[in-house]
């Protein structure tokens, strides 16, 4: 049932999809970005969006051949429509803290409010958005919509955080790279060589690893001079409090390790002085900890002797969409995946569908499931446990980035990431 309803879906995105392929970035757009503010409101049951504003930046960076995103990642999409003939001029798929928070057990007894950002090429014209929701079933489904014309909105061209953003290390035009900006979070105004330092630092350590190594030309790399009252960032369990500019935090979700912000706002402010596709934040901090959400931003401290692992993890996370293979740890989610259906992570499978996932790197000698012994350690195959649960989640190999600070990403999860930098360089 749910697969004949995925494969009808498919159907009607490829009809959709395809008159695009014909089109290109100047027929629909122009130079600048159109961001627009909306309020996600909601508890575990219920989500609502709200709009709140519209700015006009300045930097769109996105590759502009392929303006329909083809991944079919994340627990959202948004989608620009001709407003006039319903022709699909740009997609893109990400997920939010906001999702993330709907599964804690606060949820299920607290309305909450979360700000959040939309941002696509400057349109020619009058544009539908639309916003998607993904259900339980893993399909999509249309939360809000809203008629935007751009020749009567009075969109704030003003800049609210202006700061100096620095090129680390450029290797062609946006359109064609993947940009990564860089955040400075918790460094006051005289630690902005460290914080350039730190970033360039983070940058390396990025392309220490495969997949990134050998495609580090196809990256931008930039940094934003954000500056913040105070040095560090909030502790709530040890009642430690900052005031910083993107207002970072750990123990997100009760969670001491993992830190966040929840001011997605304060996070697209800062990084409008600057190019980007992925949003790196760093936070001037020893402690162990970070986060990276699909399409939404990683963040991480800067000075934990585990900072190379938790930086290249995150981005993992952030860049290709990619899963915890890990299982073991307290996470305080509630029945994140639907073991009804195909996670929507290139790196897990429930084994409803198998074959949308890696089954064609998994030779036929390889037992499905596999049995985690020492013999597969260098086996791709189909291993149980996987997305906070140990059973009736998969992932490809026993150990991986994606599972444990002492590996490499696996062929998987190296695949996603390559296919990520193709729809960036077109390449
Ligand atoms: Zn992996």
């Amino acid at each position: 049932m749910i697969r004949s309803a995925v494969y009808f879906l498919s159907v009607i995105l490829l009809t959709f999809f395809q008159p695009l392929l014909s089109q290109t970035f100047d027929d629909w757009f122009t130079e600048g970005v159109m961001r627009v503010d909306l309020v996600f409101t909601g508890t575990a049951e219920t989500t609502d969006y709200a709009f709140s504003g519209i700015r006009k930046e300045l930097y769109y960076s996105g590759p502009r051949r392929t303006l329909v995103d083809p991944f079919d990642y994340g627990d959202h999409q948004f989608l620009v429509r001709d407003a006039v003939s319903g022709t699909l001029i740009f997609r893109h798929t990400y997920c939010t803290l906001f999702r993330e928070w709907q599964t804690t057990s606060e949820a299920d007894t607290l309305k909450k409010a979360f700000p959040h950002v939309i941002r696509f090429p400057w349109p020619k014209g009058r544009v539908t958005l639309e916003i998607h929701d993904r259900d339980d079933a893993g399909i999509f489904q249309c939360a809000w919509t809203g008629i935007l014309d751009p020749s009567t909105l009075y969109a704030d061209p003003g800049h609210s955080q202006p700061f100096e953003a620095v090129d680390l290390e450029i290797n062609g035009p946006p359109g064609e790279k993947v940009d990564i900006l860089f955040l400075a979070e918790g460094y006051g105004a005289e630690e902005m060589d460290k914080f350039i330092a730190d970033a360039g630092r983070s940058a390396d350590y990025i392309f220490s690893e495969e997949p990134f190594k050998s495609h580090r030309k196809a990256f931008n790399i930039r940094a934003v001079k954000s500056v913040s009252q105070d040095s560090g960032t909030d502790i709530p369990g040890q009642g430690i409090w900052k005031n910083t500019i993107l207002n970072s935090s750990f123990y997100t979700f009760g969670l001491e390790r993992y830190m966040t912000t929840l001011d997605f706002r304060s996070v697209c402010d800062v990084a409008s002085n600057a190019h980007y596709d992925q949003i790196y934040i760093l936070v001037n901090t020893p402690k162990y900890g970070g986060g990276g959400i699909y399409n939404h931003y990683s963040i991480s401290s800067a000075d934990n002797e585990k900072s190379r692992e938790v930086l290249i993890h995150e981005f993992g996370h952030a860049f290709a969409g990619l899963g915890d293979e890990y299982y073991t740890s307290a996470v305080a989610y509630n029945d994140y995946f639907n073991l009804q259906a195909e996670p929507w992570n290139p790196n897990l499978t429930t084994l409803v569908d198998f074959s949308s996932k890696w089954k064609d790197m998994v030779q036929e000698r390889t037992p499905v499931p596999t049995p985690s012994l020492d013999k597969y350690r260098k086996t791709v195959g189909v291993y149980e446990g996987g997305g906070y649960v140990s059973k009736g989640i998969y992932r490809p190999m026993i150990d991986c980035r994606m599972h444990s600070n002492d590996a490499t990403f696996c062929p998987v999860c190296s695949r996603a990431i390559e296919r990520m930098i193709r729809r960036h360089t077109g390449g």
